[in-house]
């Protein structure tokens, strides 16, 4: 079976034309979360153990073959699972700038940042974006599902200490939906404690199973960022792509707007 380990331009709103690189490629979602929010579906291996899914030499050959075809503005790692769960991330993330040229950027959804291995390999790339949407245990289990080695305090610690080592450009992403719209305010005051560089308020206008908060709930939400450096997904522009690989990827990861 062919590996389509890259895909895109994809349009983001966060970051431009994002040429993506799905480290895990799984049939169906490897994951260390299930959140319920979900636009894959439901997660078919949770786990926390590392290993290598895709090895470097194929990414290497797949993105000197994509950049011949299309344009992007950064090399972002995504994909059908969290990607920290690649135990050649690190590798993967100086195979793509040396191929590339271009910014690297990280979508994670923070579990594994308890891991100072996981922190070092990460602190490879220029951007990295994490994943916080709850603001106590009860609320954690309901909307990301974790693995159960993974606790919201261990997140929280995590991010933290990845903010403190890590000298790239750090966003934190909070899903809001109709069960956490309540708790943006301690939501808030943790992110303070955190302090990235910006806050991405988001809701889920891809394909989900839950239903996406409303421009009007989505602004009472912000009320509790206020003085922060946020972003939120309504209001962001998002730039057109031109040419693009691996549709039947982008289709199957929900990434056609
Ligand atoms: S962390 Fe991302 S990929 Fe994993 S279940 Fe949550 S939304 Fe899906």
């Amino acid at each position: 079976m062919k590996i389509t380990t890259v895909y895109g331009p994809v349009s983001s709103w966060r970051l431009g034309r994002s040429l993506g690189i799905d480290p895990i490629c799984a049939e169906r979602k490897i994951c260390t979360f299930d959140c319920m929010y979900c636009s894959l579906g439901r997660t078919a291996r949770k786990t926390v153990d590392r290993r290598i899914f895709v090895p470097a030499r194929v990414v290497e050959r797949a993105l000197k073959e994509a950049l011949k075809k299309v344009e992007a503005d950064v090399v972002t790692f995504s994909g059908t699972g969290e990607p920290t769960l690649a135990e050649n991330l690190g590798e993967l993330i100086e195979t793509a700038r040396d191929v590339s040229g271009l910014p690297i950027a990280v979508l994670t959804n923070s579990s594994l940042l308890f891991r100072k291995d996981v922190r070092r390999e990460l602190a490879r790339a220029d951007v990295v974006k994490g994943k916080l949407d709850a603001s106590n245990d009860e609320l954690f289990k309901r909307i990301n599902c974790p693995h159960e080695k993974i606790s919201l305090s261990k997140v929280i610690k995590g991010l933290e200490n990845f903010r403190k080592e890590f000298a790239g450009s750090f966003a934190l992403e909070i899903m809001f939906v109709p069960e956490n719209k309540q708790f943006s305010e301690e939501i808030a005051k943790i992110v303070r404690t955190i302090k990235p560089d910006e806050i991405q308020i988001n809701t889920p206008l891809r394909p989900s199973p839950v239903r996406p908060l409303t421009p009007a709930e989505l602004r009472d939400v912000q009320k509790s960022f206020k003085g922060m450096n946020f972003r939120t997904v309504y209001k962001a522009g998002k730039p057109r792509v031109g040419k693009v690989i691996g549709k039947k990827k982008i289709k199957k990861l929900k990434r056609v707007d």
